[in-house]
């Protein structure tokens, strides 16, 4: 290992809107696992998630760069916005491992999320890219139980489970104030409220997917 490999974060998501639940996710890992840089990465049209049902990616992306610039250890990549089709988490580890072919990559994934990870495409590549870092998420349980069958010849710290500050919020719950027309306010960061009113974004409900995912 190069004495200057660095350890870098990778806190995938919709961010639809990004809010306070996932920049306290990501400043916490980035404390326990003393990383050296968070990357942001909006997904392009998440797998999860029906087509259409997002907002677009651009805003999705410039909302990203809004929360997280007063950071400087927070960063935000383009690399699923610009990848035509579905987001999977393997060709996002896979680009940012061929972008970063030196560092550790470390991937920061709530409870509910983690609860997913088998059905994740390639996840066996997955674990050969990144560690896995859980955070617990108010409502989900965090536990990697069912994960051991597959990760018997793989070290112990393949997946780290952290509990971390509850903040009961999600993208969905935001979405669905705007469209009530109830407040945002500290839910997200201020210029995330002023660009979701400047763009008048969830304003219909056809603008509010489902939740999840
Ligand atoms: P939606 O309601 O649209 O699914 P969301 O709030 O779950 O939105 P995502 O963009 O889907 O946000 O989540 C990105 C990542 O952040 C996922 O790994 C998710 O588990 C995690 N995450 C989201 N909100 C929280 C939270 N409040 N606490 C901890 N982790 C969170
Ligand atoms: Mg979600």
């Amino acid at each position: 290992m190069r004495a200057d490999t660095r350890r870098l974060g990778v806190m995938g998501g919709t961010f639809d809107p990004i809010h306070h639940g996932h920049l306290v996710a990501a400043s916490e890992v980035a404390d326990r696992f003393a990383l050296d840089e968070v990357i942001f990465v909006p997904t392009g049209q998440p797998w999860q998630k029906a087509a259409g049902a997002v907002s677009p990616a651009e805003d999705r992306y410039l909302m990203t760069v809004i929360a997280t610039a007063s950071n400087p250890r927070f960063s935000v990549s383009r690399v699923d916005i610009d990848r035509p089709g579905i987001t999977r988490t393997a060709d996002t580890l896979r680009d940012l491992r061929a972008t970063y072919p030196e560092d550790e990559l470390f991937f920061i994934t709530g409870a509910d999320a983690l609860a997913n990870i088998l059905s994740w495409q390639s996840w066996e590549e997955i674990f050969d890219l990144a560690k896995f870092v859980g955070v617990s998420r108010p409502g989900y349980d965090l536990h990697a139980e069912h994960l051991s069958a597959h990760l018997d010849d793989r070290p112990d710290d393949i997946i780290t489970l952290i509990e971390i500050p509850a903040l009961a919020i999600s993208s969905s719950d935001c979405r669905a104030r705007a469209l009530e027309g109830r407040p945002v306010w500290y839910l997200v960061p201020d210029g995330v409220v002023q660009y979701i009113a400047k763009r008048d974004l969830y304003r219909r409900a056809t603008d509010a997917p489902v939740a999840g995912a």
